[in-house]
């Protein structure tokens, strides 16, 4: 398996990373960039989306999926594998984002400004609609010379954590992980054993009471 970032590394947002193997090309999560980096959602994506086969989803959150619409209107052709919760949040979404998105441009064309064309628009999203499969966790599933399984990762209704698999070597990519003994949310589960962790960092450098000290707040900083 090759495996490399086009998002979420080095910065928290925009995740998505492709994985290859066998002429097979996989990407988890297309998400946006969000924040400080917010205008790299207009440059390319790094690698060609007619080339990819099928996206694999970790969760409905902007980061993790406010790109799918454009990785379609630039010619992705597949098929995009989200869970049940996942295929209902997504519209929500993304047709937030889009109504943002045109509000932003109105602004700009009312100020005399200029406005570039949206990158992505309603046509796009419903042609995504189109291309949602939905996937039960725990259940092996194939994609190509891959194999993978979803679990549960607490983070929202759908979240998942992936492990995937191909050629006897296996990984887990993370997307994002919940807390346990919330009270609404299942705990995350507990992954396999696997020859590669892929793993967010958003709040890795703090401690989150009461769960795992009684300090609260940050504990140690990473520059
Ligand atoms: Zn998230």
């Amino acid at each position: 398996m090759r495996i490399t970032p086009f998002g979420a590394a080095q910065t928290v947002t925009g995740s998505c990373h492709l994985v290859e193997h066998q002429n097979y090309r996989l990407l988890l999560d297309c998400g946006a960039y969000q924040g400080a980096d917010e205008e790299r959602n207009e440059a390319p994506f790094g690698f060609d989306p007619r080339t990819v086969d099928a996206v694999l989803i970790s969760h409905a959150h902007n980061d993790h999926i406010g790109r799918l619409p454009m990785l379609i209107r630039q010619g992705f052709a597949g098929r995009v594998y989200v869970t049940e919760p996942t295929r209902l949040i997504l519209p929500v979404i993304l047709e937030d984002a889009l109504r943002l998105m045109q509000e932003e441009r109105e602004r700009l064309v009312r100020k005399g400004r200029e406005a570039p064309p949206l990158p992505w628009n309603e046509r796009d999203l419903a042609e995504l609609y189109t291309r949602l499969e939905v996937v039960t966790y725990y259940q092996t599933q194939s994609l190509g010379p891959f194999s993978y399984r979803l679990r549960d990762a607490g983070h929202l209704p759908g979240s998942a954590f992936i492990q995937l698999e191909a050629a006897g070597r296996s990984l887990i990519f993370s997307g994002d992980l919940g807390h346990r003994r919330k009270d609404v949310l299942v705990d995350p589960d507990y992954p396999a054993m696997v020859d590669l962790v892929l793993c967010e960092g958003t709040y890795g450098d703090r401690c989150a009471p009461p769960f795992c000290c009684n300090a609260g707040g940050v504990f140690r900083h990473f520059e």
